[in-house]
């Protein structure tokens, strides 16, 4: 993260005064992760919230589908309509409200809850309460559902262990260029002069990003005028990749 936030102060990006990062375990990371960047805003996705719930729902009630729709409408005013527009929050009190009318709910029908509910609400309703499920910048959509999709796109080429974000990202890449995948940036954290916002621009959603560099760099050459580059920024950062230690 720390790399990360490096790399951010380069671009012109502000994510040490008004970043976020949404996690799973919110408050287990937030700790640490300001010592390190004390600015950033730590939060939950709300998948998490509501997996964490279903994970307790007796298996053979009829009534799961329905849970889990009732969580999600206690935790969400509005629902992203994917085009941009991100999902919206209930406020902290109002989820804790809403997620306790849900508990209360289902414990009248019955045959719903488990042993494990009770502290699966416990613990959760102190997360929204906690404001973890509030968005710092609630217009900018923060893609974590998109981030659960990539996890199945990956976990459909090779499964492995959490590991650096080095192997993450070339997991990425390699996905990407395996399915083919036009790839989409709202670039709402950057200005339209910057030059990796340009180099994106310039790129028109293509992943063969080296390729498109080099088609750039022979341009210049027959037009004689500048075209966006590919930047190499800190290449000296490893994003805790570590190398293997020697006998
Ligand atoms: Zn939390």
């Amino acid at each position: 993260m720390r790399e990360l936030a490096e790399r951010c102060d380069i671009l012109g990006i502000p994510l040490r005064t008004e970043g976020e990062l949404c996690v799973d375990r919110c408050c287990d990371f937030r700790k640490t992760l300001n010592v390190i960047l004390p600015g950033l805003s730590v939060v939950q996705d709300c998948m998490h919230v509501e997996g964490r719930i279903m994970s307790t729902v007796a298996k053979d009630s009829p009534a799961r589908s329905y849970v889990g729709q009732e969580l999600s409408k206690a935790l969400i005013r509005q629902r992203s309509d994917g085009k941009g527009n991100p999902s919206l929050y209930w406020e902290a009190s109002e989820q804790v409200k809403q997620l306790q009318e849900v508990q209360k709910t289902f414990a009248v029908v019955g045959g719903v809850w488990t042993e494990a509910s009770v502290r699966a609400f416990q613990w959760q309703i102190k997360h929204a309460a906690n404001g973890c499920l509030q968005r710092r910048h609630p217009s900018i959509p923060s893609h974590t559902s998109g981030n659960e999709n990539w996890h199945s796109h990956i976990n459909g080429l090779t499964h492995g262990d959490a590991s650096s974000l080095t192997t993450l990202v070339a997991l990425l890449a390699d996905a990407v260029l395996r399915f083919n995948l036009k790839v989409k940036i709202y670039s709402l954290s950057q200005p339209s002069e910057s030059p990796s916002r340009m180099f994106r621009a310039a790129t028109n959603g293509s992943h063969w990003i080296f390729l498109i560099h080099s088609m750039l760099r022979k341009r210049e050459d027959l037009y004689g005028s500048k075209q966006p580059k590919l930047l190499d920024i800190c290449p000296e950062h490893h994003f805790g990749l570590v190398s293997l230690e020697s006998e």
